[in-house]
């Protein structure tokens, strides 16, 4: 047969081993715990959602749904989208599903995403996130929850310290319309002087010439009029009851009134976790409230807040995870030991220790090849002089004794 050249990868996408795939199981094991902690309830959507989904839900004019989602016609015909965020189909699923009787519910979730991006280090075509929503309420202390469970996390995989959650409020929609319209002005007065994307941006949405990245915006985005002389008093109270509810937890915050959510459905609060340790992919969480967007789906105006973190910036940052202690190594010195040697295994795992078992190449040189794994207690079994023989070799310690204990059970 000829010999052909063995697939590639699609590109943007990533294969994970060793260290790189046990920090992002860390950083899913610990979501899931601190998850429990906050009583948010998990949650399973499809990947595959009718395109309409996020079309409707994210707005036509967003990066997302006008260049980074992939889509493809069913084989009926009908137009479906990979799900490139979780909050549209969760809200989709919030309405299919009638969890409006559940309401207020808070959901977690994690799993796969779909973005055709430019890839790059932190930024993937198929990435990973975490995401949390908070369904149903229109309280301030929801949007305070919601941020101490992020704070909660990043403090509990140990990576607080270098990342900075930082806050606006885009107010209602009375306060942002009336901004909207005041920056409008401000950013056609300079149009000539703004970036290509940014003038089409000042047509369709002109919130994100703000939070642009090119240099020639930069001027004109930083002298732009703040939201503040806009805001209405209930969007001021609003904003003021999360500021004070995260002051009275604990949780330090950065106003910063230049950050605008990417999304069009974001009302009151918008927030990031900044950190400087990833280059330009430096954001590695994401959230505020979409009040909007339920009722953008068809649904009936519905209050709601949440965030997502993106599981590969997390899993960067964190500090190299210790190498996992292995409890048990056994030689198996002797082929015909083999059922002895599972039944040992299975009652070290009963008894919740993890234990390997070397069984393959030359028997003789099965007792260093165990020796060299690194575990705490060694086996070996093998038979001497016609007699079976059950050999432990350990530092010991309490654990190790345990161990000991249990392979010796009767047999
Ligand atoms: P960015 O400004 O970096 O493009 P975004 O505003 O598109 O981010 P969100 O849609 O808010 O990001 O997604 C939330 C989080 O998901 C981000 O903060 C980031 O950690 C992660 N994320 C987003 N896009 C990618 C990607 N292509 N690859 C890896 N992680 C990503
Ligand atoms: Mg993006």
């Amino acid at each position: 047969m000829a010999k052909i050249a063995p697939p590639q990868p699609v590109r943007g996408t990533q294969d994970m081993l060793g260290e790189t795939a046990d920090r992002f199981a860390h950083v899913v094991d610990r979501f899931d715990a601190v998850r429990r902690l906050f009583g948010f309830q998990r949650v399973e959507v499809p990947v595959i959602e009718p395109t309409a989904v996020f079309a409707r839900s994210l707005g036509e004019t967003t990066d997302v749904v006008s260049k980074e989602m992939y889509s493809f016609d069913d084989r009926n015909g009908d137009s479906i989208t990979l799900r490139p965020e979780f909050t549209a189909g969760i809200a989709r699923a919030y309405l299919s599903n009638g969890w409006q009787q559940f309401a207020p519910i808070k959901l977690a979730t994690h799993g796969p995403l779909f973005r055709y991006e430019r890839p790059q280090k932190g930024r993937y075509r198929q990435f990973h996130q975490l995401d949390a929503e908070l369904l149903g309420s229109d309280s301030p202390l929801s949007d305070v929850e919601l941020l101490c469970f992020a704070d909660h996390l990043l403090r509990d995989l140990g990576i607080a310290d270098g990342v900075t959650l930082q806050l606006n409020t885009l107010g209602d929609s009375a306060s942002r319309d009336a901004w909207r319209a005041a920056l409008v002005e401000h950013f056609a007065s300079h149009r000539a002087a703004l970036s290509e994307d940014s003038r089409a941006r000042l047509d369709k949405n002109p919130l994100r010439i703000l939070d642009s990245k090119e240099a020639a915006d930069r001027p004109i985005a930083d002298a732009a009029p703040d939201i503040d002389q806009f805001l209405t008093t209930e969007a001021q109270d609003f904003f003021a009851a999360v500021t004070a509810g995260l002051d009275a937890a604990g949780v330090r915050w950065q106003r910063n009134s230049r950050l605008v959510r990417g999304l069009d459905y974001y009302r009151h609060t918008a927030f990031e976790f900044v950190t400087d340790r990833l280059g330009a992919q430096g954001t590695v969480l994401g959230g505020g409230r979409y009040d909007g967007l339920i009722e953008n789906l068809g649904g009936p105006p519905t209050p709601a807040v949440g965030w997502a973190a993106g599981i590969e910036r997390l899993a960067m940052l964190l500090d190299a995870p210790p190498p996992s202690q292995l409890d048990v190594t056994i030689a198996l010195e002797d082929d015909a030991l083999r059922t002895d040697a599972l039944a040992l295994l299975r009652r070290l795992r009963d008894a919740g220790y993890n234990a390997e078992c070397i069984a393959s190449g030359s028997p003789r040189k099965r007792f260093d090849k165990a020796a060299k794994s690194g575990a705490l207690v060694l086996l070996s079994l093998a038979t001497r002089d016609g007699t079976k023989q059950l050999n432990a070799r350990h530092d010991g310690g309490e654990r190790a004794v345990a161990i000991e204990a249990v392979a010796r059970t009767a047999q």
